[in-house]
Order: structure tokens, then sequence, then C-alpha cells
């Protein structure tokens, strides 16, 4: 059966840096401060939002909530961000989606100012990234390479099927792996025969948001599988993108969901916040 691969001891590790950064900022006369914009009443979207601030005041930075109803237009978004930009008490700013009909979240974080951008939301970031410039990644794509390197799975010159190709997933992760040598395959919905592809990888990162889509039919013997999914149950639980039974008596290692990616992402975008603040500080 296949290892568990967790991402709880990787993100205390990052939270416990994280939060030893924040105070010395703080005690310099800096409090790091992340400013995250709602416009929507989604439930899950509000869960998230609620463990982001709780998880930022643990570490000591300030977290600012700014809802602004789901009744907001793209103008007062961007007004919004704008502001948070322009602001020398905010360092870190997330718009959080799903945003109201017709309003585009690419279009509206590229009002993100970019050494802000602790999220890689602003299509710049994305760009720098693509061009091995410094950039703050989206902070899921970023823990998918952090949990495989913490864990000892070194993606240089292995195979890497990457399942999704969404702007906040699939391509920056891409992106992070093809820089550290790996040899990236991008799959997508529109691929044909994808098991024949997944199945020929050393590693399999599934981020597709589809249930149970990877199963053991997708996955070589002994591969390396990152879970990236996070679909709701019914029952208000959370599971991936990967069926956990097949694939774990076929994989040599998986990431469980909850406690992989997940823990991870969240302790990124705290990582990166400070990492904003200080950078901001000495400018
Ligand atoms: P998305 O819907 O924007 O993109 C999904 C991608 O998967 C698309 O590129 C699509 O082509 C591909 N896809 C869909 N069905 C497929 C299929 N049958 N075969 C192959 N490819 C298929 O989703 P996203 O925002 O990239 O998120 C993906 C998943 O990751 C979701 O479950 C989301 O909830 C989760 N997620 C988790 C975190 C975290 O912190 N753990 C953060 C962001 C997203």
């Amino acid at each position: 059966t296949a290892a568990v691969l967790s991402g709880r001891e990787l993100a205390a590790a990052i939270r416990s840096e994280t939060a030893a950064e924040a105070a010395q900022l703080s005690a310099a006369g800096t409090a790091p401060t992340l400013a995250v914009v709602v416009a929507t009443a989604d439930e899950s979207s509000a869960w998230y939002v609620r463990s982001i601030a709780r998880a930022a005041e643990q570490v000591g930075i300030t977290c600012d909530i700014v809802d602004l109803g789901r009744e907001a237009t793209g103008p007062e978004i961007r007004r919004t961000l704008d502001a948070l930009s322009a602001d020398d008490r905010v360092h870190g700013v997330i718009l959080q989606t799903p945003l109201p009909p017709g309003v585009d979240a690419q279009e509206m974080a590229l009002a993100i100012r970019f050494d802000k951008d602790v999220d890689g939301a602003n299509p710049l970031s994305l760009g720098r990234l693509a061009a091995g410039l410094p950039a703050f990644a989206p902070a899921t794509a970023e823990a998918v390479v952090r949990i495989l390197e913490h864990h000892g799975v070194e993606p240089a010159g292995r195979h890497v099927a990457m399942v999704g190709r969404s702007t906040v997933v699939g391509k920056p992760a891409a992106h992070l792996l093809l820089d550290r040598n790996a040899t990236v395959t991008v799959c997508h919905s529109r691929t044909r025969d994808l098991a024949a592809v997944t199945s020929a990888a050393d590693v399999v990162v599934a981020a597709a948001g589809r249930i149970g889509l990877i199963t053991a039919d997708h996955v070589a013997p002994g591969a390396v599988v990152v879970d990236v999914g996070t679909n709701p149950t019914v029952d208000g639980g959370l599971v991936g993108d990967v069926n956990a039974t097949s694939v774990g008596e076929k994989a040599g290692a998986l990431t469980p969901v909850p406690g992989g990616v997940g823990p991870v992402t969240t302790a990124l975008l705290l990582a990166h916040t400070v990492q904003a603040a200080s950078t901001l500080r000495q400018s």
C-alpha cells in the first residue's frame, strides 16, 4: 500500500518559520498584513476565508477581510484592489473566488500590485513565473512542489503528469516543476486517453476538480500521486480527485485529502505575506 505523504508537518514548519519572521518584522515596526477581498456569499469560500484569517492570526499576521458583498461590480472590486495595492499598511492582497457573474478574476487581479500578489493571481505574476523571473507562485501550485520535495521526491529528471491546466494550479505548477528539471506533460479535459498518459509518469498530480477521476488504471505501480482536488461532499466533508482506495493499492505514495496539499497551501500564503512585508519594508 502507498505511503501517506502528509502535508501537516511541512505546514507546521512553514508556519513556525513564518511566525518568527512576523515577530521580527512587528518588533521592527512593520506588522505584516494580509487583505482578503471577498465578493461572494459562497459558503465554502467563507469557510476558507475564516480558516486563512485564523491561521494568519496564529502566526502574528493581521488579516483584514474586505467583504464587498455578492452584488459588487467589477469597477468596485478593481477600485478596492487599487486602494489596497497603494496602502502602505497592507503587504499581501488576495481576491477570493468565486466572483459575481460576469466579473473576470484575472481581469480584476491585474489591479493587484505584483509585489503584493501573494497568491500569484495577477497574470503578470504567471508570466514572470513562466519567464523564470522572481514572482509569487499561486500557493497551491507551490505547495505541490514543496510537498514532493519535503518527502524526498526530487522532481529533477522525473516524468510528471500534471492533470489540469488552470491558471491557478495546473499551469503554474507545470512551470515550477519544469524549473526543477522535471519532464512535464500537462493533461486536461480534452486529453485523449488520460490513463495512458498518466500511467507512463513517475509522478501524477491531480488538479481537475473531479471526484475519483484518478483510479488505479491511471497510475504506474509505485508512482507518486499528489491529490490537489478539494471537492465538497454532501455530508460537509472533503474528497480529492484521486480514488484513494484503488490508487492506494498500486501507487508508491499518495498525498491525503484533507491533510495533504491544503494545509501547505495556507501556510505558504502566510509565508508569502511575510516575505512581501519584508521586501516592501526595504523598498
Ligand atoms: P479548474 O476547474 O479551473 O480546472 C480544472 C482543470 O482540470 C481544467 O484544466 C480541466 O481541463 C481539467 N479537467 C477537468 N476534467 C478533466 C478530466 N476528466 N480529465 C482531465 N482533465 C480534466 O479547477 P482548479 O481551480 O484548477 O482546481 C482544481 C482542483 O483543485 C479543484 O478540486 C479545487 O477545489 C482544488 N484546489 C485546491 C486547492 C488547495 O488548496 N488544496 C487550491 C485550489 C484549488
